[in-house]
């Protein structure tokens, strides 16, 4: 049997490593600098490259089932997405969050049904989604659609209990961006905080949200501390 993933391998060294050689040996010695952490649910069809065409050393890149952003609490754990937020935002310095769902999502899906009982990871990941769903047994498209955006808006809520990124919010150093993409159209829907809706890329005069406008009594500086 033909080795498929060995000859893949090889053609990569060969061909797409070679024709940006130096692009990986700059990144290799001024190291990464990427100005976007990118939060995308791992389904396979979303292929942030394509989508935003990044190249290597542009997108730090965090994948979970459903595009979730737990909650920055106390609780212990093997938190590898608030990890990688945390990482990101203080040592990489990004200077935009997007998070990233999708049509047809089975994590959003899922959470109109049962999940397996050999699965209780994702029985307990999936309640990131909970508060999205709407009261109804059995989603149609429509359903299942407005879930999807309403899950990116909650991921988006939840990213500014991260103290580090509501500060940077809050001085305009960072910015979120809620990215709902439609597979079957190539569109990215993008949510316009002021409208509070997503909006096609195609018709949107903005890449998402861009910041929250902050309340006079967010007026922290990067550090977190008040502003005098
Ligand atoms: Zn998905």
């Amino acid at each position: 049997m033909p080795d498929d993933l060995l000859e893949r391998l090889r053609r990569f060294k060969s061909d797409a490593f070679a024709a940006q050689r130096s692009l990986f040996r700059h990144l290799v010695d001024e190291g990464q600098r990427p100005l976007t952490l990118f939060i995308g649910c791992s389904d396979s069809r979303l292929v942030p490259y394509l989508l935003t065409g990044a190249g290597p050393g542009e997108l730090f890149l965090v994948r979970n089932v459903g595009a979730f952003v737990p909650p920055h609490d106390q609780s212990q754990g093997f938190h590898g997405t608030a990890a990688a937020i945390e990482f990101a935002v203080l040592n990489l310095q990004v200077r935009r969050i997007i998070v990233c769902g999708h049509s047809h999502c089975g994590g959003i899906r899922a959470l109109y049904g049962d999940v397996s009982p050999e699965a209780p990871h994702l029985a307990c990941w999936l309640e990131l989604g909970r508060e999205a769903a709407l009261p109804v047994a059995e989603p149609g498209p429509e359903v299942l659609r407005r879930t999807e955006q309403r899950a990116i808006v909650l991921q988006l809520e939840r990213l500014m209990g991260y103290p580090m990124v509501r500060a940077r919010v809050a001085a305009r150093e960072l910015t979120l961006h809620g990215w709902h993409y439609v597979i079957e159209d190539g569109e990215v829907h993008v949510f316009d905080v002021q409208r509070g809706a997503f909006v096609p890329a195609s018709q949107s005069e903005h890449a998402g949200t861009g910041p929250y406008l902050p309340d006079p009594d967010d007026a922290l500086d990067a550090s977190g501390v008040p502003a005098a």
